[in-house]
């Protein structure tokens, strides 16, 4: 048997000991945890639709209508004409033939990867991919080769060896812990001139990129034939919960037959799909969230660069303040939680060794006032605990 104790006192020593903290009040950047108010920089509630009026108003009505549960997979009794409508609503969004609603992204990415690759194909991933897609590819069955962090010449090189099967490539669109831009364009031109599928989670791009909200690909100008395969989630930018994957008429056929955690698995309550079809309106229909999102990453960046703090090139609402050690990372959490502010740090192995982070978010339900808040904060801590720098350190 494993030594669950021992292991637990190993985590601990090595700061890497994870602990749940109670997030009280509702959605919103001001909350409480463990009772404390906070003004919080942390979630991915980009829109800031989380706690919005009229969501909480549709999913109301939605239980009215459905009840609380779905009461069944979508295949049995489980699809909904609320279900159904938010299928087509999502499909025009991101102007493909259909979509597929998921319970969530971690399934979608399970489901879609597993059903599109197996034994004898092989699957290529961004080294910096969300868990999601890194597991999807292990339970496919197929080859798992891992090309470096945004780089298309090495992904083109490796998929340029010969292979039997099929080649599926994975990528993150907005990569979640850094905030950059997977190269899109370029990681499309190589996977179709080597006849390969390229699939994109665009968890955190979907809502907030675009002009429209349409998200990465819309940022690119890329459409069904560079990404066939398009994954979106709904707990971020839309401030509900699930996923979706999006293609032609034929992929979501295909994964209706096939994708298990499509076929086996609850749907998700119906009200919650009306939640979602009233985020989707105020997503297309209030444009002014995503320019007023993108004019506070503007103003951190900028007050962040005054103060000398190690930004990476991230220029979406992620900001990652990379410190170095989990210590580190925490005695800077800290630091902020004192003054009010709230940034859980991210620690290995959500994050390589040595790179421990504050992963600082913006919503637009944040005031350019609130962004000053934090970066006096910012510059609080940096005297306490020294320059923000990632340094050398035991963990690294
Ligand atoms: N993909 C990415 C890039 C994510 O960041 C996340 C959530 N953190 C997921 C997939 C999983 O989505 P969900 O939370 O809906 O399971």
């Amino acid at each position: 048997m494993k030594d669950l104790a021992a292991d637990r006192e190993r985590r601990k020593a090595a700061h890497l000991y994870r602990r749940r903290r109670i997030a009280g009040g509702p959605q919103g950047v001001e909350r409480t945890v463990d009772g404390a108010p906070v003004l919080a920089f942390c979630s991915n509630d980009y829109l800031g639709l989380a706690g919005h009026p009229q969501l909480v108003w549709a999913l109301q009505r939605g239980a009215e209508s459905y009840g609380a549960g779905s009461g069944a997979a979508h295949l049995v009794t489980g699809h909904t004409p609320a279900h159904h409508a938010l299928e087509e609503e999502l499909a025009e969004l991101v102007q493909r033939p259909r979509a597929l609603l998921f319970s969530t992204g971690y399934m979608a990415n399970l489901g879609a990867v597993a059903a599109l690759a197996g034994r004898g194909d092989a699957v290529l991933e961004d080294r910096l991919n969300h868990a999601s897609l890194l597991d999807a590819g292990l339970l496919s069955g197929a080859r798992l080769i891992r090309y470096r962090h945004a780089d298309a010449e090495d992904l083109a090189r490796r998929l340029a060896r010969p292979r039997d099967g099929q080649r599926l490539v994975l990528s993150d669109g907005v990569f979640s812990m850094d905030g950059d831009l997977a190269p899109l364009p370029e990681l499309a031109a190589a996977a179709r001139s080597a006849g390969a599928w390229l699939m994109v989670d665009d968890a955190h791009g979907l809502g907030v990129l675009g002009a429209r909200g349409r998200g990465s690909l819309e940022h690119f100008g890329l459409g069904l034939e560079d990404v066939p395969v398009l994954m979106g989630t709904l707990g971020k930018a839309f401030g509900t919960f699930g996923a979706f994957v999006a293609g032609s008429d034929d992929l979501v056929d295909f994964l209706i037959q096939t994708a298990r955690t499509y076929i086996y698995s609850t749907a998700p309550p119906p009200a919650l799909a009306e939640a979602t079809r009233a985020a989707l309106r105020l997503v297309q229909g209030e444009p002014w969230r995503r320019q007023h999102l993108e004019a506070l990453v503007a103003r951190f960046r900028r007050g962040a660069g005054e103060l000398g703090l190690p930004l990476g090139r991230s220029t979406t609402p992620i900001q990652p303040l990379v410190l170095g050690s989990a210590e580190r990372a925490l005695a800077w959490q800290q630091a902020l939680e004192v003054r009010g502010i709230l940034i859980s740090a991210i620690r290995p192995p959500t994050v390589p060794k040595g790179a421990a982070r504050l992963r600082i978010t913006f919503s637009a339900a944040h005031t350019e006032a609130q962004v000053d808040r934090l970066l006096g904060a910012l510059e609080a801590a940096g005297a306490e605990l020294g320059a923000a720098a990632p340094g050398t350190d035991d963990d690294a």
